[in-house]
């Protein structure tokens, strides 16, 4: 067993989408070098030394059991990763990406590869200002000041601003931000499936679908046009009081809900069952429930083919299900295309999942998991 080592990272970027890229490599250095202790607050910095687009500047604390080289060597490793190109130019460049070991403990080094403290830190109003954020007291092991005395005595006089932006540290603090997060997709997707292994991997509150005992689903399938209206109504009262308790009940450790459904599934079923006027009226009742309901930060909807949703409903082998035909799945994809037309854009969240498979390939899992990331990250 090794033994943790803190080390101070300073990051910067002044090309592309800077807060996503500054996001991505924080969760790449948890990943990687260690866990991210602490983050300071995310500033804007005119180029320094040259002239470019403003960077957003923060510096990281982490605990690493790596050494000095194999950190600096994973640093480089994510800048390479995260599109920065190491130009011909001699000079400062404008960069997606720039990680610098500002501290590790109380070390100093001067290798060619490495000098530790960074030997520019003291010049520098955008690594000093995030740095007094999170390590403001301790002493530079060369110079014998603290980060609040070097910052005073910085000659630096650029014009910092600190953002209102929040910076994460792991997926799991972001995805606790969402604070609620549904998947949507047709019959035999994977919905339940996904959101279950969400809800424990993130420590979320689950919440899915109930099927309540309808009393008109006998009639329902002797008579299907006379029954098809009330049948509907039934199930949309019982999905909407279930989902308002669920979605009301607090929890204090879990403040992150995943669920299996959206209330909006009543109004696609509906209109596929329905006669134009019935649904008419059906949709006004509906209206006026949603304005009630808890709205998800992300729909996510699970694509997928239909032959392959047949297929995986056949796996299960839910009686009630295996009569379900290609046909009417067909509708209700199109149901589904139909609502996300209309559903905000910044709230959907479409995943094909038609050549993934999240339940027995990890990796396909990953890549799920990164989309919401990345989708949570454009907010
Ligand atoms: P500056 O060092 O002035 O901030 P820079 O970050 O733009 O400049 P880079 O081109 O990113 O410089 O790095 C050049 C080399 O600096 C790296 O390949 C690395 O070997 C070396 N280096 C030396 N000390 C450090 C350190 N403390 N952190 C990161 N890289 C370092
Ligand atoms: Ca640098
Ligand atoms: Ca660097």
């Amino acid at each position: 067993m090794g033994v943790y080592k803190s080390a101070f990272l300073s990051i910067g970027s002044n090309l592309g989408n800077r807060r996503f890229l500054l996001q991505k490599a924080i969760f790449e250095i948890g990943k990687k070098a260690g866990e991210i202790k602490q983050i300071s607050a995310l500033y804007e910095t005119p180029a320094w030394g040259f002239e470019a687009e403003d960077f957003l500047n923060a510096c990281i604390e982490i605990q690493t059991l790596l050494t000095p080289e194999e950190l600096l060597t994973t640093i480089l490793a994510i800048e390479a990763d995260y599109g920065r190109k190491r130009g011909e130019l001699q000079g400062y460049q404008s960069r997606t990406l720039d990680i610098d070991i500002i501290y590790y403990e109380k070390e100093i080094i001067a290798t060619e590869r490495l000098t530790v403290p960074h030997p520019r830190m003291q010049d520098r109003k955008f690594i000093l200002k995030p740095l007094a954020d999170i390590l403001p007291q301790f002493y530079h092991p060369i110079l014998n000041k603290d980060t609040r005395n070097l910052l005073q005595e910085c000659k630096d006089k650029s014009v910092i601003e600190k953002m209102n932006i929040q910076l994460f540290k792991n997926r799991h603090s972001l995805f606790a931000s969402l604070e609620y997060l549904a998947i949507e997709g047709n019959i035999g997707a994977g919905k339940t499936t996904l959101a279950t292994k969400i809800a424990e991997d993130f420590n979320a509150k689950l919440i899915l679908e109930r099927f309540a005992e309808n009393p008109f689903l006998p009639s329902f399938y002797e008579d299907k046009a006379r029954y098809a209206f009330p049948l509907e109504m039934s199930f949309l009262a019982d999905r909407y009081q279930q989902f308002t308790e669920d979605t009301s009940q607090l929890d204090l450790f879990k403040s992150f809900m995943v669920s299996d459904y959206d209330i909006y599934k009543s109004l696609i079923f509906a209109k596929v069952t329905l006669q134009q006027n019935e649904f008419d009226l059906y949709r006004k009742l509906f209206n006026f429930m949603y304005k009630e309901v808890k709205k998800p930060k992300i729909y996510v909807y699970l694509y997928q083919t239909t032959e392959r949703l047949l297929q995986q409903i056949k796996q299960r082998g839910r009686d009630y299900e295996q009569t379900i035909e290609l046909s009417y799945l067909e509708k209700i994809n199109r149901g589904y295309f139909d609502f996300l037309r209309t559903y905000p854009k910044e709230n959907q969240l479409v995943i094909n999942v038609s050549d993934i498979d999240f339940v027995r390939v990890d990796n396909d899992y990953e890549t799920v998991l990164t989309r919401i990331e990345d989708f949570a990250l454009s907010f």
